[in-house]
């Protein structure tokens, strides 16, 4: 469902991906870790077309994301709005909950698919309704992101990609802000996603959500991606030395 063939993506001249392929099938859960820099979050925004990639293509849900390419290999920037019609099959959720904090969690959740998809209020609200209760918070649908706690805007911020009703989801250090009271439920929610079969492409360093959850763990270092192993291979028989030296600081 998401294919990343050879991408190689710079900024000025430094480049922070070389050469990445990838394969993430309908259903499949892929968690990314690696070192600050090594470009985790700069591979899931290419994934979602957030950032232009100077080498290489992704395909996500059958869509050559953010270019078109010619029968010549040539290849042309698509417009904002097909690009932003190629994001809607996947859903983001990112470190900082970006909630708008004048809106309850009612409209956040309903916001996009009304404005965007065209769904009536009466649908995206019954749909709400029923992700806020799937993230635990059947009651928070009056609240305003301000009267929450961190893990409670996290698991609406996850309630509100959902809205959209995507084919991938992509997390990137989705704990990472919490407080450590706050991380597992934020984790359980997602991990409760995965026995769904959401496909779903993870950075985190919470190797408890790896073990739990994922079919692959990924090791991203300078840019490329050194190790891919199932989790249980992962943690008990690293190959890389990059998995090692990471794996004796995290656990
Ligand atoms: P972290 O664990 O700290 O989130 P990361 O693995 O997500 O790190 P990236 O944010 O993808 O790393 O960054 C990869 C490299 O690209 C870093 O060297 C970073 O400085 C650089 N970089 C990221 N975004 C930009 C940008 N907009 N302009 C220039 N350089 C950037
Ligand atoms: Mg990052």
């Amino acid at each position: 469902i998401v294919e990343i063939r050879n991408v190689e993506k710079r900024f000025g001249n430094v480049t922070v991906l070389k050469d990445v392929s990838l394969t993430v099938r309908t259903g499949e859960v892929v968690v990314i870790a690696g070192r600050s820099g090594s470009g985790k979050s700069t591979l899931l925004r290419c994934i979602d077309h957030l950032e232009t990639i100077e080498g290489g293509s992704i395909h996500a849900c059958g869509e050559n994301m953010g270019y078109r390419q010619d029968s010549g290999g040539k290849r042309t920037l698509l417009g904002d709005r097909r690009t932003a019609r190629q994001r809607r099959n996947m859903g983001m959720v990112f470190q900082s909950f970006n909630l708008f904090p004048h809106l309850n969690v009612l409209r956040n959740i309903t916001l996009s698919p009304i404005r965007i998809m065209g769904e009536d209020r009466k649908t995206a609200e019954a749909h709400a309704h029923e992700l806020l209760a799937k993230v635990g918070l059947p009651e928070k649908a009056d609240a305003y992101p301000s009267q929450l706690s961190g893990g409670q805007q996290q698991r609406v911020a996850i309630a509100r990609a959902l809205a959209m009703r995507p084919q991938v989801m992509l997390f990137d250090e989705p704990t990472s802000a919490l407080d450590p009271e706050m991380i597992s439920e934020v984790l359980d929610v997602m991990i409760d996603l995965s026995r769904q079969g959401m496909t779903m492409i993870v950075v985190t360093h919470e190797m408890g959500f790896a073990r739990a959850a994922a079919d692959r763990v990924l090791m991203m270092a300078d840019g490329m991606i050194v190790e891919e192993a199932p989790p249980e291979e992962f943690f008990t028989n690293p190959q890389s030395e990059h998995t090692k030296l990471f794996l004796s600081k995290i656990l």
